[in-house]
């Protein structure tokens, strides 16, 4: 069972899209567990302040350093060996699907969501935080990126999808896109009246031709979208 715990100026988010669907049945079943831990409280002063104003000034508020210590030492637990804090950010290393692998390991994971402008950099060095970003965009809150995290990281524990055989042929196993999927109606009929069949070999019963046509398009459809993964599957080959 992991543990997770979330350090957030916001708890009422959580657990917001983790209470629904496969992950919110992990979650009952104590397939993972979920501490959210507030940072107001351990606020400074009668206000109980969490954040202050960027050194060399600048907009927006930055969230102190020793709140973040005080929060996550209530977090800690020192027997869990297998272990890590991130610390999510824009300018982090991307999330991909390897390291939401790696994390689905782990024993516990604590999560640091930033508000505002982000978080005095001495708490994410003294206190190593792993700095993570899940894209190329900037959110308010490190709160849906938690969540964003979790979700594809807790349905990779085992227990967790219905159908474990779904995580082998997803996308980016292998470094390829998933390739086009069908179901029923087989020829459907839109409301302007035209009628839309689906591939034939998908209905042929015949298993090797279908495995053939899904590896096809999986590969058509990476090499031209994605030619980063495209190249990286040509270098795992050689
Ligand atoms: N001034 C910062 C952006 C702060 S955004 C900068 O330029 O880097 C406010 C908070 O939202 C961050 O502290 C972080 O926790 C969260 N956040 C925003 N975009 C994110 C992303 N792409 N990945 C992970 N967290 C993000």
């Amino acid at each position: 069972m992991i543990n997770v715990k979330i350090l957030t100026g916001y708890p009422e988010m959580f657990p917001g899209g983790l209470a629904h669907s496969v992950i919110g049945k992990a979650l009952k079943e104590h397939l993972f567990k979920l501490e959210i831990i507030n940072l107001h409280d351990f606020g400074i002063d009668n206000r109980k302040s969490v954040d202050d104003e960027p050194f060399g000034g600048g907009p927006g508020m930055i969230l102190r350093p020793d709140v973040v210590e005080k929060a996550l030492l209530s977090a800690s637990n020192n027997q869990n060996l297998n272990s890590t804090k991130i610390y999510l950010t824009p300018s982090g290393t991307l999330l991909n699907q390897e390291k939401l692998g790696i994390f689905a390991k782990l024993d516990e994971i604590i999560i640091l969501c930033g508000r505002f402008e982000g978080v005095d950099q001495r708490a994410i060095d003294v206190l190593d935080f792993e700095e993570v970003s899940i894209g190329d965009y900037v959110l308010a809150g490190g709160e849906i990126a938690a969540q964003v995290l979790l979700e594809g990281c807790i349905r990779l524990i085992p227990g967790v999808l219905g159908h474990p055989k779904s995580l082998l042929e997803e996308t980016f196993s292998n470094n390829l896109l998933e390739y086009p999927q069908y179901t029923r109606p087989k020829v459907w009929e839109d409301s302007l009246g035209n009628k839309h069949d689906v591939p034939e070999v998908l209905t042929s019963g015949h298993h090797e031709n279908i495995k053939k046509w899904r590896l096809d398009k999986s590969t058509e459809k990476t090499k031209k979208i994605r030619q980063d993964l495209y190249i990286k599957k040509e270098q795992k080959q050689d």
